[in-house]
C-alpha cells in the first residue's frame, strides 16, 4: 500500500502534506493580503474637535477598524480582529498603525499594516443645531406663589447642565421675572432635567407639548416642562418690602395668612403679593 501522493506546491516546489488553495501553507499566506491600502475618511467637526461620520459621532479608530473588517469581510467572507497599534495624528490626516487577524482554511493569520485616514473639517450635527438655536423643549423653573431665589437659580441651572449627556445641549437660558426658561435639544434631556430639580428641590413638574409644525409630513411638537419648586410653608419668615411676616396657614389658591413680626398684626398676603416676597 501506497502512502498519500507526495505533494509539492506548485508555486515554490516545496514538498507537503497538505495544500491551502493548492498551495503550501507559506505560500498561501503570502497570497493573501488583509490590510489593503483603501480610502478611509473620518469627518473632525471644527466647531467642537468631535469626530464624526454622517450624523454618527465616533472615533477614528472605530472607523479605521470596521472599514478594514468589512474589507476583509468582503474579500475572504470571513469575519476579522483588528486592533489600532498606534495613531499618528497631522494636521489633516491621520496615520493608523494595526495589526489585523483572521482564520483562512484553519489557518491563523496575522497581519500587521497601516493605513491613512483623511480627515474632513466640518460642523457636525450637534454643532449646526446649537448655532441654528435648535430646542425640542423649554424647561420652565417656577415656583409656586413665589419667585425662585437667584441661589435656587443658580443650583438649578447647575443641575440642568449636569444632567445633560452627549450629545444633549442647552440652546438658550432666558432669566425671567417669574423664573428661569433653559431651552433643551432633545424631550429626555427635558424630562431629566426636570425631574434632577424636583428631586433637588422637592415640588413637581408637569409636560405639556404644542404643534410647532409640519417637518417631513409629520408634525412637530414643542414640549413645555412647568417644573414647581415648592411655595412657602408655614414657620417660614417671609420679608415684603420693609416687613417680616411669620408664615401662619396656607390658604390653597389665595394666598397666606401670617403674623407681622415686629407689630404682631394678623396680615392676609394675596398670591400677587406673595409673589413678591423673600424667604428670610
Ligand atoms: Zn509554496
Ligand atoms: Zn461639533
Amino acid at each position: 500500500m501506497k502512502d498519500k501522493w507526495t505533494k509539492f506546491c506548485p508555486k515554490c516546489g516545496t514538498q507537503t502534506d497538505e495544500l491551502f488553495d493548492s498551495l503550501c501553507v507559506d505560500c498561501f499566506k503570502r497570497e493573501i493580503k488583509l490590510i489593503e491600502p483603501t480610502v478611509i475618511s473620518v469627518s473632525i467637526c471644527r466647531t467642537c474637535g468631535c469626530y464624526f461620520k454622517g450624523n454618527e459621532r465616533t472615533s477614528i479608530e472605530a472607523v479605521v477598524e470596521a472599514t478594514i473588517r468589512k474589507e476583509i469581510g468582503k474579500k475572504y467572507g470571513c469575519d476579522s480582529e483588528v486592533e489600532i497599534k498606534e495613531l499618528k495624528m497631522e494636521d489633516t490626516r491621520a496615520h493608523a498603525v494595526l495589526i489585523a487577524k483572521a482564520e483562512l482554511r484553519g489557518v491563523p493569520l496575522t497581519e500587521n499594516g497601516d493605513v491613512e485616514v483623511v480627515l474632513k473639517r466640518e460642523s457636525c450635527e450637534r454643532c449646526n443645531r446649537i448655532a441654528g438655536g435648535y430646542y425640542v423643549g423649554i424647561v420652565q423653573i417656577r415656583a409656586d406663589d413665589r419667585i425662585p431665589t437667584d441661589d435656587e437659580l443658580a443650583i438649578a441651572e447647575k443641575v440642568a447642565h449636569s444632567s445633560l449627556i452627549e450629545p444633549e445641549f442647552i440652546s438658550k437660558e432666558v432669566l425671567l421675572k417669574e423664573g428661569l426658561d433653559i431651552y433643551v435639544s432633545s424631550m429626555d434631556c427635558g424630562r431629566r432635567i426636570s425631574n434632577a430639580i424636583v428631586r433637588r428641590f422637592g415640588g413637581s413638574y408637569s409636560k405639556s407639548q404644542k404643534l410647532y409644525g409640519r417637518k417631513d409630513g409629520r408634525n412637530v411638537y414643542r414640549i413645555s416642562f412647568s417644573v414647581r419648586m415648592p411655595g412657602f410653608r408655614v414657620g417660614d419668615v417671609l420679608e415684603i418690602g420693609d416687613k417680616r411676616i411669620s408664615v401662619e396657614k396656607m390658604v390653597e389658591g389665595r394666598g397666606i395668612e401670617g403674623v407681622d413680626i415686629d407689630t404682631d398684626e394678623r396680615v392676609f398676603l394675596s398670591k400677587r403679593e406673595t409673589m413678591k416676597a423673600k424667604r428670610v
